[in-house]
């Protein structure tokens, strides 16, 4: 079997370097022939423990090439996944003009039997529509099948997460190219769930939905838990354990981000408005991940109301830790709220300094080391909990300081350790330390 993959960016590329790992012959295809040639140099285009080393390694032995001749990788291929991106349009769709694109080239070039699997994350129908737009267009009559296999991988573990899915999902109209499916996806040990297109389609909104639900759900706990005096990690702790809940995303923070979670969640309640349904619990679950996203500085103004001319640090910049990948990251936010309050703002992050240079040019200052960037700064902000940020040398974050305020929005410290150290500490549901508990504690820590 001779496999295509169409887009090779976090799904498209893992994705056909660990089919290659797995003995298939696999063409990888992308537009961006900067990213091609890079690929064949053993540039990776994205950060991604692991990737480099599957990619070279099926690059030299054969089993994987890269091309921008999509015309010719679909001739040459029995199977051709859509891994393009499906990014969110203005109204909270899915823009889907890249899968047409590569549907419309399918069609001009198709030779053979082909199976064309939808991998992207499409909205329900988007198979039907595909399948539509190859009949119409194809100038030969040739058979094919359109088949639904969404993909879970999560950005920072995605070559373990392909190689050892918790499921697959083959959604076809097609016994012929089921079977083949199964046989390709044999390798990876994994319970095949056979569905047909639609319930394919679903699936991969519904999950993402429901972990996007769950975060929305402990943050909202979480800001309950500061009204109140509990400890949203008690919290958390306590209905984790119970199986039926699972203790799987139930880390109070500062909201999700990333290239899924913020538009398949927007995507799903159009779906369902197109569908005449209103999506109350998904339409809530990212209004409150909009608002969780604005926490940590509305925290800070509570202790520092006039953010004009003050210097901030944040730590971490990508939307979680083991990416370098800035979609939707809660860091965009943090940065917008401080500039629109006047304030300078200094950052670092250990991957993702190039993807923030796009987004902020000159707006915000880079630096390379954690304490480099919060030396002389009134207030720190901790972001993205990358190892490089859990186990800070406080007493020289301290002194690095103009005041020992940090606000820290994945609860990487505990409360009690930060006020024994002298900070002013605010974190997600659990208490705070404020300059009062200092005082009475001792401490001298001037704000002003
Ligand atoms: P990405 O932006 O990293 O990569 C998409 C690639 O497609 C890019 O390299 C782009 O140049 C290429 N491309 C665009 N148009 C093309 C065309 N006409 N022909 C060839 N290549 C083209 O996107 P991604 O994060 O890999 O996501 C791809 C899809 O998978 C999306 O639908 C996404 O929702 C879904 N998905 C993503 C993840 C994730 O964690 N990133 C996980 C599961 C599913």
């Amino acid at each position: 079997m001779k496999l295509s993959v169409v887009g090779t960016g976090y799904v498209g590329l893992v994705s056909g370097a660990c089919f290659a790992d797995l003995d298939n012959e696999v063409i990888c295809v992308d537009i961006d022939e900067e990213k091609i040639e890079g690929l064949k140099n053993g540039v990776m285009p994205i950060y991604e423990p692991g990737l480099k080393e599957v990619v070279d390694r099926n690059y030299d032995n054969g089993n994987l090439e890269f091309t921008t001749d999509l015309a010719k990788a679909v001739k040459e291929s029995d199977i051709i996944f859509i891994a393009v991106g499906t990014p969110s349009t203005e109204d909270g769709g899915a823009d889907l003009s890249a899968v047409k694109a590569v549907a419309e080239v399918i069609a001009e070039n198709i030779n053979d039997y082909k199976i064309v699997i939808d991998k992207s994350t499409v909205p329900v129908g988007t198979g039907d529509w595909v399948e539509g737009l190859i009949s119409e267009k194809m100038t030969g009559d040739y058979e094919f099948d359109v088949v639904s296999c969404p993909e879970f991988l999560r950005e920072g573990s995605a070559v373990g997460d392909t190689m050892h899915p918790d499921r697959v999902i083959i959604g076809s109209e097609s016994e012929k190219a089921a079977k083949i499916l199964d046989d390709l996806h044999q390798d990876f040990d994994a319970p095949i769930i056979h569905t047909d297109r639609y319930s394919a389609e679903v699936i991969k909104y519904a999950a993402n939905a429901f972990l996007a639900t769950k975060i929305s759900f402990i943050n909202e706990v979480a800001n309950i838990c500061e009204r109140t005096g509990a400890n949203v990690e008690d919290v958390a702790k306590g209905i984790g354990t119970d199986h039926r809940i699972s203790d799987k995303f139930l880390r109070a923070g500062v909201g999700y981000g990333g290239a899924c979670f913020p538009k398949d969640t927007k995507a799903f309640v159009k779906t369902a408005a197109e569908n005449d349904y209103d999506f109350k619990v998904v339409s809530s679950v990212v209004e409150v991940n909009r608002l969780q996203k604005e926490t940590l500085v509305n925290k800070l103004k509570t202790i520092m109301p006039d953010l004009e001319g003050r210097t901030i640090s944040l730590l971490g910049l990508a939307f979680k830790p083991n990416t370098d990948d800035m979609r939707e990251a809660p860091s965009r936010t943090v940065v917008k709220q401080l500039l629109e309050a006047g304030a300078e703002v200094k950052a670092s992050d250990p991957v993702a300094m190039e993807e923030a240079k796009e987004i902020f040019a000159d707006k915000i200052t880079y630096c390379e080391d954690p304490y480099e960037t919060m030396k002389d700064s009134d207030a720190l902000i901790l972001v993205t909990e990358w190892d490089d940020f859990k186990d800070l040398d406080l007493n020289r974050v301290k002194g690095l300081l103009n005041a020992p305020i940090f606000i820290d929005g994945r609860n990487c410290y505990e409360p009690e350790e930060m006020k024994q150290k002298g900070f002013i500490y605010h974190s997600v549901g659990r208490p705070a330390v404020s300059q009062k508990d200092l005082v009475s504690f001792g401490e001298i820590a001037a704000t002003e």
